[in-house]
């Protein structure tokens, strides 16, 4: 760890008593797919120069560890399109080495991981989130808009084959594939994957309606529990899933419900996109610009400042809503920008 006695070396505690542990980067805004839910297909971009260079990238991340972050995801948009992002990773690394990072991992789509995956359980990485939707080829394209389904399913076994612990991340999309939800636990608790299931967070203008798509999760855990004896485990990630053990699978399966049971009583997280502004919550727009501390001066000192006053602004909790009076999205951030 950084022997060098900090100024801003205190723990990152917010009004509530939440002491915030976990940060997630969004590396980029881009990404290779356009799923139907995350992302109109027209995007358009951030310029370069308002997009932190891995070094800034570094820096912040750096001064997070510092006041106690354990836990760093990167994502996106998609992190592993992010030119030279290894780079990063490699970097980051040295704080896994030293002990002050517990955990470096990363939220990817899975379509370069053929490419990075040995490389990433090189740099200490031990699990990501690759996010898969369904196993139909044409279906998987409806979606992503994009996408190609071989190509994440052998970045799925370059990782599992690196010895990455693998979670998959299935948004649940009424009508789309809710009959999946049963053959993929089976498909991922075969190969000794965990699965979480998220429902869709109104992030963001899309082209279509949100509440065509929103299944709620009560509703598909009640479903499971006709097939799946389901027992409540006490397994935590950091993150937001509750975890439940599958009797006849024997594996994991969690649920995001930011609608149907708000989880914001214990957030640890904080959240940095990739043009340094630092949102304090996934679902309030209020957020803290940490690009003009960080490139204003060499030293961290106004970085740190910033960083508190931001932490000192920590809301309680979101309040999302989906419904057919609210067509609009709770924010008109998409999640590509805030990275998932
Ligand atoms: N490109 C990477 C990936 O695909 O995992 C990382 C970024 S992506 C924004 C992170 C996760 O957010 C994905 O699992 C995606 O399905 C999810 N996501 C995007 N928009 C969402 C929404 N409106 N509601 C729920 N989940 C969403």
């Amino acid at each position: 760890m950084d022997q060098t006695v900090s100024p801003y070396a205190a723990p990152l505690v917010d009004p509530f008593g939440r002491t915030v542990s976990y940060l997630r980067v969004s590396v980029t805004d881009r990404c290779d797919f356009r799923c139907v839910y995350c992302m109109a297909e027209d995007m358009s971009f951030l310029p370069k120069k308002d997009i932190l260079s891995l070094e800034e990238l570094d820096r912040v991340s750096s001064a997070f560890i510092e006041r106690g972050v354990r836990k760093l995801r990167l994502t996106g948009g998609e992190p592993l399109v992010r030119r030279n992002i290894m780079q990063l990773v490699k970097s980051l690394s040295r704080h896994i080495e030293t002990g002050a990072l517990e955990e470096l991992t990363l939220t990817t789509n899975g379509s370069q991981l053929r490419r990075y995956a040995a490389d990433l359980a090189g740099y200490g990485v031990r699990r990501i989130n690759i996010s898969l939707d369904t196993r139909d080829a044409r279906k998987f394209r409806t979606i992503t808009r994009w996408g190609d389904l071989d190509k994440v399913i052998e970045g799925i076994e370059a990782a599992l084959a690196a010895g990455l612990q693998v979670k998959i991340n299935m948004v649940a999309l009424k009508d789309v594939n809710e009959e999946e939800i049963v053959p993929m636990v089976q498909w991922c608790h075969g190969r000794g994957m965990d699965l979480t299931l998220i429902e869709t967070m109104p992030l963001g203008d899309i082209d279509g309606d949100r509440t065509d798509q929103y299944l709620p999760l009560s509703l598909v855990r009640a479903r499971l529990s006709e097939r799946f004896t389901l027992d409540d485990i006490a397994h935590r990630t950091g993150g937001p899933a509750r975890y439940v053990r599958i009797k006849e699978t024997g594996g994991r399966l969690g649920f995001i419900t930011p609608l149907t049971h708000n989880f914001c009583e214990s957030c640890n997280r904080v959240r940095l996109t990739c043009t340094g502004t630092l949102y304090m919550c996934l679902g309030q727009e209020d957020a803290a610009d940490l690009r003009a501390p960080l490139r204003g001066s060499e030293g961290n000192e106004a970085l740190h400042a910033a960083i508190s006053e931001a932490i000192s602004r920590k809301p309680k909790g979101h309040d999302f809503i989906i419904d057919r009076r609210h067509k609009k999205p709770a924010l008109a951030r998409h999640m590509s920008v805030t990275g998932g």
